[in-house]
């Protein structure tokens, strides 16, 4: 097993989707959902006040 297929089984088992984002290391830590707009809520803040960060659609 890989550690991209360890860290995607790692998220997916903390209950995230998981998405990820193309254009960088984001991935999506919504629960998992059917609509196509993703959030990192962690990766691309611009500040530690900030509730999100990069958020995409795919
Ligand atoms: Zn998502």
């Amino acid at each position: 097993m890989s550690n991209e297929d360890k860290s995607r089984a790692a998220g997916q088992a903390a209950g995230y989707c998981w998405a990820p984002y193309k254009g960088g290391k984001a991935r999506c830590t919504r629960s998992p959902h059917e609509y196509k707009r993703h959030v990192d809520h962690y990766t691309g803040r611009q500040g530690v006040t900030d509730m999100k960060g990069i958020e995409w659609t795919g």
